[in-house]
C-alpha cells in the first residue's frame, strides 16, 4: 500500500470534525503499513478548506473546486473522488462514516473496484495484513475485515477515533481539473433545506440529551427535551420510536438506523433501551437513564439512573442546571 487519500467533509467554510477523525484513523493504518497520506477538498470555492489542511502532515492537499461539486451528490463526488485517487496513485479511500461518507464512498468504491469496510471503529494487525474493526449485528459483535482488492474504501466511525492533531509544517495544495459533468447528467442538485438550530450537531456535541416515546407527543418532547439541551448546551437527540411517531424530526435519531455518537455524558429520557437504540450510543463516557421503570434495559448501561417521571423530573432538573450557571 502506497497512498491513503482521505476525502475532507465541510460546511459553512470550515473543516468538519468528522475530516480529522478520519484522519486518525487514516494516520493509524498508515503506522501499520509505511503508506503515506494525502487529502482531498471537493466543493466550491473551497481554497479556504485547502488552506486549513495544510498543517496535518499530507503529502498534498488535492483541490477538486467545480460548481457542480458545490453539494456532495453521491455520483459526482463519487467519481471525482475516484479519478484522483487514480491521478495520485492512493490505493486507499478513506471517508467518515456519516451520512455523506456512506452515500458517497460506496460509488467510489464500485468505480475503483475496491473492496469496502463500512463503519470502521479501529485498524488492527493481524497475520494477514491491516484489518478493519467494525461492528456488526446492531453491535452486538466486532469482526476485523481484511479486504484482499488491490484499491481498498474505508468509512470510519466519527465517535471512534480522536481527531487529529495539526503536525506543522505546510502541504502542498494541487489543484485537480475536475469534470463532474460526466457522472451528474442524470442527478441534478436542486435545493437543501437545513434545519436551523444553535445547538451543537449531534455529531460533535460533548452532551447529547435525547427523548423517547415516552414523552407521549410533539408537544411533550418539545417541553421536556429543549429546556434540557439549553441548560446543557447538549445537541438533541431521540430515539426510532419517538421519531416514527412524529416526536422529533428523522435527523434526530440515533442507533442502529440512526446515527452513532459517543459524547462524554448522554441523558437518556423515557427511553427503553432496545439494543438499537444502544447500539447508536453505548460508547458514551457517562450515561444517565430518566424513566419511570427501574427494570428497562437501559439502566443495565447507565451509570446514574433515576426513577422518575420526565415531566417533572427534567423540568426541575433543568432548572436547577440554568440557576447555576
Ligand atoms: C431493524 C431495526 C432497527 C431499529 N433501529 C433503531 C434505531 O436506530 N434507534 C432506536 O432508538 N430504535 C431503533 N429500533 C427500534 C427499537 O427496537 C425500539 O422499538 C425503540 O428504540 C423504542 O424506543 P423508545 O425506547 O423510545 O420506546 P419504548 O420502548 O416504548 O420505551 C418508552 C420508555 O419510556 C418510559 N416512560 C414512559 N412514560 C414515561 C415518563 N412519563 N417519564 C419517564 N419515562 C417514561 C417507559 O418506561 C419506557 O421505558 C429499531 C428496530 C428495528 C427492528
Amino acid at each position: 500500500m502506497s497512498k491513503i487519500l482521505v476525502i475532507a467533509e465541510h460546511g459553512g467554510g470550515t473543516v468538519r470534525k468528522a475530516t480529522l477523525t478520519t484522519l486518525q484513523m487514516a494516520r493509524d493504518l498508515a503506522a501499520k503499513t509505511g503508506a503515506s497520506i494525502d487529502i482531498a477538498v471537493l466543493g466550491h470555492q473551497v481554497g479556504g478548506i485547502a488552506a486549513q489542511l495544510t498543517g496535518y502532515g499530507a503529502g498534498a492537499v488535492h483541490v477538486a473546486d467545480h460548481a457542480d461539486l458545490g453539494y456532495a451528490l453521491a455520483p459526482t463526488w463519487g467519481k471525482v473522488i475516484a479519478d484522483i485517487a487514480k491521478a495520485c496513485g492512493a490505493s486507499v479511500v478513506a471517508m467518515s462514516a456519516s451520512t455523506t461518507g456512506k452515500d458517497v464512498l460506496p460509488r467510489t468504491a464500485a468505480r475503483l473496484g475496491a473492496g469496502m469496510a463500512s463503519d470502521v471503529v479501529g485498524v488492527v494487525a493481524t497475520s494477514k495484513g491491516p484489518a478493519f474493526r467494525r461492528p456488526m449485528w446492531a453491535g452486538a459483535l466486532l469482526s476485523d475485515v481484511v479486504i484482499h482488492t488491490p484499491n481498498w474504501c474505508v468509512t470510519a466511525r466519527v465517535s471512534a477515533f480522536d481527531a487529529a492533531a495539526p503536525t506543522g509544517g505546510s502541504s502542498p495544495i494541487v489543484a485537480f481539473a475536475a469534470d463532474p459533468a460526466l457522472a451528474s447528467a442524470r442527478t441534478r442538485f436542486v435545493s437543501f433545506d437545513a434545519t436551523a438550530s444553535d445547538r451543537p450537531s449531534l455529531d460533535e456535541a460533548t452532551i447529547v440529551v435525547a427523548g423517547g416515546r415516552g414523552l407521549k407527543s410533539a408537544e411533550g418532547f418539545r417541553q421536556v427535551m429543549e429546556p434540557l439541551a439549553d441548560a446543557f448546551g447538549a445537541g438533541i437527540g431521540a430515539s426510532r420510536a419517538a421519531v416514527d411517531d412524529g416526536y422529533a424530526p428523522n435527523d434526530y435519531q440515533i442507533g442502529q438506523t440512526g446515527k452513532v455518537v459517543a459524547p462524554q455524558l448522554y441523558v437518556a429520557v423515557a427511553i427503553s433501551g432496545a439494543i438499537q437504540h444502544l447500539a447508536g450510543m453505548k460508547n458514551s463516557k457517562i450515561i444517565v437513564a430518566i424513566n419511570t421503570r427501574d427494570d428497562e434495559p437501559i439502566h443495565k448501561i447507565a451509570d446514574f439512573s433515576l426513577k422518575a417521571d420526565a415531566f417533572t423530573a427534567v423540568p426541575e432538573l433543568a432548572a436547577k442546571l440554568q440557576a447555576r450557571k
